[in-house]
């Protein structure tokens, strides 16, 4: 079946190569633990804190850990006594920290490198609407402090069920198989990867068959965090955080972070190159285009800075940060999940809100957002993560748009059935 259908428009990100990201968001290393979050986190001289989603032990990658270790590292700055502070980097995290600052009337400044606000939340107008090339869901809904600031400011959301999509290539995997990762996982040696427990379970398999366990771990392991196997952490790569009544916001996470930013002191492409640290102040500096040098004088600093741009040493510290910090800074990382938005002149793919494809190999995963709701224009918010990227992701962002439309398009047109809801888990052998 032929599908004749206009792409009106089109986005594409590039986390991966971003500057200012250097990937999708912070993960735990098979060397790691959530410990070096924390150690990550702590004071330096009380004068240093390292915010942002990497540094949260239980909410990592996400906005709402991030906003919170903003917050707690500003109010630390503030039972400090501190009454001038440089906050570096404009995301959430950043943002949730002068905020709380500037409740408190204290003096704050944000130097943000790029040339807007909002970091990993990243709006862009796609034929007319605004949608998410970074973050698109307010997860953990009923525990996270931006899902009542989004009520508070009357912005319309919409649940998605990560638990049912629709299955548009393959069969989808049955129930059950994440206790059994879950089992495995917590048996794990300390330093064992997410790939050691991979290979002992697909040499023994039952009662599943290995072609379900590789779906299973692509959709959720290789999609949830985009980084090789063998480099995650078997105890503390899997993370939780999808699928907690999950909900995406109308017109995109810009409606959130311009209320957040509004009455703060920020200066745009005013990236921090070195931060001083003496017994009675901190120096932050950095370059101006024109050759010279910018630098500000204050009481602290927070940085919120994303891990793997600190881990490439894009900031100096003088002195260097405490050896728990610089550890936790090798032992974290940061995987790669890339976003395309398509709007449409018309929907050519069944109503359902939520689809998987799986991709031509193992470790080629897409999902995709049906986001039409947002104003009506046929709209897919496509993730891909996996080895798929290497070959998806190259040449201009139309050619990629067009090359991932494809994508999607085939496995409408060929899907003999869409599958929704799991099945149920296989009998366990003896007790037929
Ligand atoms: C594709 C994708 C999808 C995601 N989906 C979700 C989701 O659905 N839900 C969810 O909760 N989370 C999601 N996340 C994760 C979420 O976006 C991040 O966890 C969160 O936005 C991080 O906030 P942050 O403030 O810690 O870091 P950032 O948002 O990265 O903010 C750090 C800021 O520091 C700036 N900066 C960097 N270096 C310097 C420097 N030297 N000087 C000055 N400024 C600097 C950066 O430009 C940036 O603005 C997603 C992320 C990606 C990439």
């Amino acid at each position: 079946m032929s599908i004749k259908v206009t792409l009106l428009g089109s986005a594409v990100s590039h986390w991966g190569e971003d500057p200012w990201a250097r990937g999708s968001w912070s993960l735990i290393g098979r060397h790691g633990s959530p410990q070096d979050r924390i150690a990550l986190g702590r004071p330096v001289s009380d004068r240093l804190w390292i915010a942002g989603e990497a540094t949260h032990p239980t909410r990592a990658g996400m906005t709402h850990g991030a906003f919170e270790q903003g917050r707690a590292a500003a109010a630390e700055a503030i039972e400090r006594g501190h009454a001038t502070v440089v906050v570096v980097g404009a995301g959430m995290a950043g943002l949730g920290a002068a905020g709380l600052l500037a409740e408190h009337a204290l003096e704050a400044e944000i130097w943000e490198a790029r040339d807007r606000i909002g970091g990993r939340t990243a709006g862009v107008e796609v034929a007319g609407g605004a949608f998410d090339l970074g973050a698109n869901w307010l997860q953990q809904y009923d525990e996270n402090v931006l899902a009542r600031l989004a009520e508070r400011f009357g912005l319309r959301t919409f649940v998605t069920d990560f638990d049912d999509p629709a299955v548009l290539t393959g069969e989808p995997f049955p129930g059950g198989l994440e206790d059994d990762l879950r089992k495995r996982l917590a048996a794990a040696a300390p330093d064992a990867s997410l790939a050691d427990v991979l290979d002992d379970w697909l040499r023994d398999p039952a009662p599943w068959s290995p072609a379900e366990i590789h779906r299973f771990v692509d959709a959720e392991i290789v999609m949830d965090t985009g980084a090789p196997l063998s480099w995650l952490s078997a105890r503390h790569g899997f993370e939780p955080g999808v699928g907690e009544g999950d909900r995406w916001i109308a017109g995109g996470y810009r409606r959130l972070t311009e209320h957040l930013a509004k009455g703060l002191r920020i200066l745009l492409n005013r990236p921090a190159a070195g931060i001083l640290i003496a017994d009675d102040g901190v120096t932050v500096s950095g370059d101006d285009p024109e050759g010279g040098q910018w630098s500000r004088n204050a009481d602290a600093v927070i940085v919120t800075a994303p891990l793997p741009v600190l881990a490439a040493g894009a900031i100096t510290f003088d002195p260097p940060l405490p050896e728990p910090h610089r550890a936790a800074l090798t032992r974290l990382g940061a995987g790669r999940v890339e976003k395309v938005i398509l709007r449409f002149d018309r929907r050519f793919w069944p109503e359902h809100g939520y689809y998987r494809v799986h991709g031509p190999a193992q470790t080629c995963i897409s999902e995709w957002l049906d986001a039409t709701a947002a104003d009506g224009t046929p709209t897919l918010v496509g993730l891909f993560a996996g080895d798929w990227l290497g070959t998806l992701w190259t040449g201009t962002d139309a050619e990629i748009a067009t090359r991932v439309a494809g994508i999607f398009r085939n496995a409408v047109a060929e899907s003999q059935a869409v599958h929704c809801r799991p099945p149920a888990p296989p009998t366990p052998p003896g007790t037929r």
